[in-house]
């Protein structure tokens, strides 16, 4: 496996077509596409730790060896459990994304529906998926996923649009491969990975064939732009004499890029849908399931579990940690954090095989729904809880630059000062600006897809025939 400096080192062969804030930047020098590198290195450091190593390491029958969990196909309830963890310990690590977490989903849902295509049409994709993740695992490659159309009118389908290439599709087939044009946006972290593995946003309908198509890309393959966002963090980082006095110092925030494919080739080997229209639907299906654990869950517990221990120090700081107001709105914190920390291990724990009989493992869906939707929610109101007890000062506070102004520094000491000097104050109370007065509100919200449509899933699973029967069975009313 890599080490974080192999990784490091094996990403100085790729050089990305990247713009950011309208201008051409190179991936190793810009101070905000760094972050994304240093965060993956983070990860292959935590696979690198014995105290994480069940976490981030598991064994491949396919390679007959150790491998990062960000490549490893679950096939058992264990491996679903440690994969949530992995989701919850790397969000504790870095504040932001594993970057190669919404990669790991793909493949686990490319997996199954591969699997079934190659037993019920002939071809040859699970066959292709298996000697392409053999190439992954031996290589300890970083994969990003890349599912998420532009869309253009949201109440179009694909082939309805006024541009069809705001959804991904096939514009040609050839003997050798296929070439592909659209765009995916909101890529978390593709600048920084080795390649993207691409599926549908939806599922497609007869006649939307071109739109059905999966596939694996290099970073920086020809015809590949990445246009990356750009936000008030990002002048920020620009402007910043120190990444010290930054909310997140090392690892920013969860960095993400429209992916623009200008006519990309893609070569036979690396394409795991062509046309299967059918099947679209149920490989986006998986692939929401695994992630609405994972990255809707999971992750943001972790996320919040610094959230939490943040303001309980800010609390110590301003010495208010002991009044009963505090403590209630910091269990109200633990407690929405926690149920959404149970519906994550219950959507492990109650997981099964599917497809039957493939030996792959996939969550349980309404837990996996009710946790995403649960942490969505109450991600707001831990946010609230952060913003109060934190006070005003995490909104107005100065720069801890002025701690090194000789003008200043006197006065901010002397009345930035509480339970804890100002330096203590001022570095928690940027902390917390980060999270309650930056992007992760929207960001927990949206990622993972957003909530209306596992508020859908979630009425859709459930059985209410067998509640009414309860009800009626109780009440004394026979059934109809
Ligand atoms: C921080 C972050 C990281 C992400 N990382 C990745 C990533 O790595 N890879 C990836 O593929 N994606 C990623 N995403 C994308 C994410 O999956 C999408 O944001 C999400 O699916 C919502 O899609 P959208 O952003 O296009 O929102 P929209 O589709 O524009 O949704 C906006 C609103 O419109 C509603 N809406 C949408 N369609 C309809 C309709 N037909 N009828 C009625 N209402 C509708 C929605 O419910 C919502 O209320 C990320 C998103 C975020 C925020």
């Amino acid at each position: 496996m890599k080490t974080a400096t192999e990784y490091l080192e094996s990403m100085k062969a790729y050089n990305p077509r990247i713009f950011l804030g309208g201008k051409q930047v190179n991936l190793h020098e810009n101070s905000t596409t760094v972050t994304v590198l240093r965060a993956n290195a983070r990860v292959y450091e935590l696979a690198e730790d014995p105290k994480y190593a069940d976490i981030m390491n598991v064994f491949s029958p396919y390679l007959g060896d150790k491998v990062s969990r960000n490549l490893h196909i679950a096939s058992s309830v264990a491996d679903l459990e440690r994969r949530s963890e992995m989701a919850t310990l790397t969000s504790q690590m870095l504040g932001t994304c594993n970057y190669r977490c919404v990669g790991a989903d793909v493949l686990n849902a490319l997996a199954g529906i591969t699997w079934e295509m190659d037993r019920e049409l002939g071809t040859e994709y699970h066959s292709r998926l298996l000697n392409h993740l053999k190439y992954l695992q031996e290589n300890d490659l970083a994969v990003s996923g890349g599912v998420t159309d532009a869309k253009g009118d949201r109440t179009k389908r694909p082939v309805e649009q006024d541009d069809p290439d705001v959804y991904v599709h096939i514009v040609e087939k050839r003997e050798d491969g296929i070439v592909v044009r659209g765009a995916k946006v909101s890529q978390s972290g593709a600048i920084g990975s080795h390649e993207t593995l691409v599926i549908p946003t939806m599922g497609m309908r007869q006649g939307e064939e071109d739109f059905a198509v999966a596939f694996a890309v290099p970073n920086g393959a020809e015809g590949l732009t990445y246009i990356c966002q750009y936000t008030p963090f990002t002048a920020e980082r620009e402007l910043s004499p120190d990444v010290k006095y930054l909310g997140n110092p090392l690892y920013g925030q969860r960095e993400t890029c429209i992916m623009v494919f200008d006519n990309v080739f893609i070569p036979w080997e690396h394409v795991f849908m062509c046309g299967e229209a059918k099947y679209s639907g149920r490989l986006v299906a998986r692939f929401a399931k695994t992630h609405r654990m994972n990255c809707g869950g999971a992750c943001k517990v972790g996320f919040a579990d610094l959230i939490i221990g943040a303001t309980q120090l800010a609390a110590e700081f301003s010495g208010i940690q002991k009044a009963p107001h505090i403590v209630e709105k910091m269990t109200d914190m633990i407690r929405i954090n926690e149920t959404a920390r149970a519906c994550t291990v219950a959507a492990a724990l109650k997981g099964h095989e599917e497809p039957a009989g493939s030996g792959f493992f996939q969550p349980d869906d309404i837990f996996g729904n009710a946790a995403k939707l649960t942490i969505a929610d109450g991600f707001w109101d831990i946010l609230k809880w952060a913003g109060d007890i934190g006070g005003g000062m995490a909104v107005t506070m100065p720069s801890e630059l002025e701690l090194e102004n000789p003008e200043t520094a006197h006065y901010v000491r002397k009345f930035m000062k509480a339970s804890a000097p100002a330096e203590q104050r001022l570095r928690i109370a940027k902390f917390i600006q980060n999270w309650c007065a930056g992007l992760h509100g929207a960001g927990t919200w949206h990622g993972a897809g957003s909530p209306m449509a596992q508020k859908m899933a979630l009425y859709n699973l459930t059985n209410f025939e067998e509640k009414k029967s309860y009800a009626r069975s109780l009440a004394g009313l026979k059934e109809e």
